[in-house]
């Protein structure tokens, strides 16, 4: 079948040398194999999973790589945020050299972020760098972690800390991989899905607003949301490949959501990631109103959709007690530079109108932590 029968959504990821193309469509793991012989011409591979996703997609891809003659070994990881760790790493670089797999072979990522960051990393430094291809699992790895180049693991001082950028040749998103994710992980992708309108695509939220059931029940509005949000992406990375600017916007709700997920010890039972992003994202337009900078009209817009969608919009909505407002400021400074008692956040004028607002004073977050603190 041709792509566009298959109506597989192409966007391009323009970075000069290093530009690439995002495959969005269902059934994209039967075709791996011809994709990538067609991009990476007598590569071997190593497929590197999680334990969920492989009991559910690997043998597909085993078979659509065999298909194409491309040689494959599969290095399967515990699922999780842990395996985001210099161990796994060690493990999964020894299994990379064990297979003999040399510079010009790929190393497949066939998972949700956790396995795309860590694989990536894994591409990135085996033998100076192999090639690397992107095959997400997740919704929020489809709309975000597999775009852009971020790769890394996490260092016991905290997420993400220790890492490379480096670009995957081809993204491949099999929208039917979808139908296999617990509901909780989609809806929590889901809050990266609505970031990208409240960042700078109104219309998108509105689109969202109005379109939320069909996103989550599959078909076409899911995958025009997830190219949507990719389109979104692309466009802010190939602008600010290294977040020197403009690709901070893509934090919007993240300062808060980071010291949520820190102030709730990482724990996934609680809350995950796209949760404290969806909390984050409420609260930074709330926020915004609170310092007259948006309509109050706005956050509620905000709190409503999430609201709809089944997605914590508010501290209240995490289960358990959390650390007073004076704890969770302490995480939001060690998250962020601080510079003589201001930090930077990613504020709004309204939907669709977040910007970089670089001297914020922590004595008005404490204080607007404190109104929102639900103990
Ligand atoms: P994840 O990789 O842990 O996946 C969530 C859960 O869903 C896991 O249990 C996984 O096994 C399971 N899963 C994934 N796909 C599945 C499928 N199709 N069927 C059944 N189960 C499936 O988490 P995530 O939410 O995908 O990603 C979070 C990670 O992404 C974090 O480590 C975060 O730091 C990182 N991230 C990176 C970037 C970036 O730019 N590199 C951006 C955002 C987030």
């Amino acid at each position: 079948m041709s792509a566009a029968e298959r109506r597989i959504e192409t966007v391009r990821v323009e970075l000069g040398a290093r530009a690439y193309d995002i495959l969005i469509g269902d059934g994209l793991i039967g075709a791996a194999g011809r994709e990538i012989a067609a991009r990476l011409p007598g590569a071997r591979a190593a497929i590197v999973t999680d334990e969920n996703v492989a009991a559910r997609h690997a043998a597909a891809l085993a078979a659509s790589l065999e298909a194409a003659g491309i040689a494959a070994t599969t290095i399967t990881v515990a699922p999780g945020e842990k395996s985001k760790s210099f161990s796994m790493l060690e493990e999964v670089v020894d299994a990379v050299l064990a297979a003999r797999l040399e510079r010009g072979d790929a190393v497949i990522a066939l998972g949700g972020g956790v396995v795309g960051d860590l694989a990536g990393f894994v591409a990135g430094i085996v033998r100076r760098g192999m090639r690397f291809v992107q095959m997400p699992t997740s919704l929020l790895a489809q709309v975000d972690s597999s775009v852009g180049g971020k790769t890394g693991i996490n260092s016991p001082r905290g997420k993400n800390l220790v890492g490379v950028f480096n670009q995957p040749r081809l993204v491949l998103a099999d929208t039917g991989t979808l139908d296999t994710l617990p509901s909780r992980e989609f809806r929590a992708g889901y809050a990266e899905v609505a970031k990208y309108g409240l960042i700078d695509r109104p219309d998108f939220f509105a689109w969202l607003e109005r379109n939320w059931r069909e996103v989550f029940s599959g078909g076409p509005a899911r995958a025009q949301a997830i190219a949507e949000s990719c389109r979104a992406k692309a466009e802010i990375v190939a602008r600010d490949e290294f977040e020197t600017g403009d690709r901070a916007l893509l934090n919007l709700g993240h300062t808060f959501g980071h010291a949520l997920e820190a102030a709730t010890n990482y724990d996934g039972n609680r809350l995950v990631h796209g949760e404290g992003v969806s909390i984050g994202v409420a609260l930074a337009h709330r926020f915004s109103a609170r310092l007259n900078l948006a309509s109050p009209d706005d956050a509620a817009r905000v709190e409503a959709h999430f609201r709809d969608v089944g997605l914590p919009w508010r501290m209240a909505d995490i289960p358990g007690p959390l650390p007073d407002a004076e704890t969770l400021l302490g995480f939001i400074q060690q998250d962020k530079k601080v510079t003589r008692g201001t930090l930077t956040f990613i504020l709004t004028h309204g939907i669709g109108q977040s910007f970089i607002a670089r001297d914020v004073p922590a004595s008005e977050v404490l204080a607007f932590l404190k109104e929102n603190h639900p103990g």
